[in-house]
């Protein structure tokens, strides 16, 4: 699978929600950036709509309930995230987990945007991503 950098830049640009313009359909990315986090979330934690948004707010995408659901649904139907519905304060709240499949699913997308990273990326721009990632990562250590 081929993913332009042009697609990578509009997917993933701040303030973006991941979904490509309905205009271009018929040259729809083969990466979903916000599908990825999510099978990513899920590989971690059971997790719910709100959750995810606010998740993904956290990273510059702005979705609503009716941009993100779509997509639990398409996950779901492929067989990559199981529901578990469960009562939480007198409300049925919808928890989504991966599955096995979902696991080798999203280790193959992890493959193919490592590779596409090492080749976008210089080995300056990608110590600097880490760099910061360790920053926010002890900045939420200190928070917790
Ligand atoms: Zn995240």
């Amino acid at each position: 699978m081929k993913i332009s950098l042009e697609v990578l830049a509009w997917c993933s640009a701040p303030g973006g929600d991941g979904v490509w313009p309905l205009g271009m359909s018929s040259h729809k990315p083969q990466f979903d950036f916000v599908e990825f986090h999510i099978l990513h979330h899920a590989s971690e934690r059971s997790l719910y709509g709100l959750w995810m948004i606010e998740e993904l707010a956290q990273h510059g995408y702005k979705l609503n309930a009716s941009q993100l659901y779509p997509r639990f649904h398409r996950l779901q139907k492929r067989g990559y995230l199981k529901r578990r519905d469960q009562v939480v304060d007198g409300k049925l709240r919808k928890y989504y987990r991966i599955t096995p499949e979902g696991r080798v699913y999203l280790r193959e997308q992890k493959r193919r945007l490592t590779e596409l990273i090492s080749e976008a990326l210089s080995v300056n721009e990608l110590s600097r991503a880490l760099d910061s990632r360790r920053k926010r990562e002890e900045a939420k250590r200190r928070s917790d």
